[in-house]
């Protein structure tokens, strides 16, 4: 069986559930459905999340929230109408009266979820099964995983369509994942119901090698490990998190990433090792807003490491020798007293990036020399390169002035023969 999860675009009109309506109907084992609440529907528009939370805020600071209702209940009597169903009104009434009453924050997002999945339920035929009965929080907000899996396993083992993002805890408060824990919901699922496969619809074709918007037409890639999924997103990439990924990769579970618009595309598949027989490259993303610590003092280049993990910066990298630390900060990221009193020597270096080549076959590549005379040849000067000797990412610093055009360097270098 595949457990499928939609985003908030594939699911933002009436016009885009009924593509995602003839998806499952292409696959018998797609059983289970995760939606995320409607989400924007061009540039400019608003997520329903977005306008929930906003309700939530003017109403607990006693302003009128009704004109922002209006367009939550305008967006589900459209989304309701386009799929010939009637108008999801007591819903609507329901989230409205509780708002009204003093909902929290979390209620109140949630309810995206709640109705877009019960009005889904509906146009599928599909059982609806409500999260608060099966995602499963203590009061801490905490989930309770053995619980929610076990849940999870009974109430879906017929199929059904359960809501994204939420649960509930003993005393029936709601609890919401961090934003995009839709993603979270459908790893669960999948976790609990041991898939096949975890399909996960969005309105791009998988992951790409390198950001679009700075290589364009750059490609999709075809697979990857949950390895390099981490390095990626670790090191910048905008792709699923790490928290929605965990539960199907501790199952050993792939996920498949893919276009809601484009049944037949393959999108990115995920896997626990990679089959392939070529060794190849995955990706490269980066980060700006950097900042280089150089600290010098004689053989305390230790003392001085210790003293910058204890001070819980906001460390991207550090490096280290008998008399010498390097921190790569996110951020402006000033030292703390305790560290630079260590040091005989303190000098830093802002607005810099990162730029990161991932791929679990970078030992066997001759990568290191390739990045570097990548970067060279695009004028590009390193402040500092990090090649470990295992992992599966290399990283440069660079001046963030030559971010951009170190990502196209990089990507001609690796990805286009
Ligand atoms: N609707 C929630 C959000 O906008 C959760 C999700 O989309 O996954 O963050």
């Amino acid at each position: 069986m595949r457990v499928c999860k939609a985003g908030g675009a594939p699911l933002a009109d009436g016009a885009s559930i009924r593509k995602m309506g003839q998806l499952l109907a292409r696959e018998p084992e797609r059983r289970v459905l995760v939606p995320s609440a409607p989400g924007k529907r061009e540039a400019r528009d608003e997520k329903i999340t977005d306008l929930l939370y906003a309700c939530q805020a003017a109403a607990a600071a006693g302003r009128s929230f009704g004109h922002l209702f209006d367009r939550v209940a305008e967006r589900y009597r459209e989304i309701a109408a386009a799929l010939g169903l009637p108008a999801p009104d007591d819903g609507l009434r329901a989230v409205y009266t509780g708002l009204k009453e003093g909902a929290d924050a979390a209620w109140a997002a949630s309810r995206g979820e709640w109705l877009c999945g019960r009005l889904l339920a509906s146009y599928l035929d599909w059982p609806f099964v409500d999260a608060a009965e099966v995602i499963r929080f203590d009061a801490a907000g905490r989930l309770k995983t053995a619980e929610t899996l076990g849940l999870l396993r009974r109430r879906l083992a017929d199929g059904g369509v359960l809501p994204g993002f939420y649960g509930a805890d003993d005393a029936g408060a709601i609890h919401t994942f961090a934003r995009g824990g839709s993603d979270v919901t459908g790893a669960l699922a999948a976790a609990a119901l041991n898939a096949d496969v975890y399909e996960n619809f969005k309105d791009v074709a998988g992951v790409y090698a390198a950001d679009p918007a700075i290589v364009p037409g750059a490609r999709c890639v075809g697979d990857m490990t949950y390895r390099e999924l981490r390095a990626l997103s670790r090191l910048g990439a905008q792709v699923i998190s790490e928290a929605a990924v965990a539960p199907v990769r501790a199952a050993g579970i792939p996920l498949n990433i893919r276009p809601a618009a484009d049944p037949a595309h393959p999108g990115t598949w995920i896997h626990a090792a990679f089959g392939g027989e070529t060794p190849r490259v995955t990706g490269i993303t980066g980060r700006r807003g950097l900042t280089l610590w150089r600290l010098e003092a004689i053989e305390k280049g230790a003392d001085m490491a210790r003293a910058a993990l204890d001070a819980g910066l906001p460390l991207e990298r550090l490096a280290l020798d008998a008399d010498t630390l390097c921190l790569t900060l996110g951020g402006k990221g000033d030292l703390p007293e305790t560290l630079t009193a260590l040091a005989h020597q303190a000098r830093h270096q802002e607005r810099l990036a990162s730029l990161s080549l991932v791929g679990e076959a970078l030992p066997r590549l001759d990568a290191p020399a390739r990045f570097s005379a990548a970067l060279t040849a695009a004028g590009i000067r390193p402040l500092s390169l990090h090649l470990p000797p295992v992992g599966q990412a290399l990283t440069a610093v660079v001046p963030e002035a030559d971010y951009e055009a170190g990502i196209r360097a990089v990507y001609d270098a690796f990805f286009r023969e």
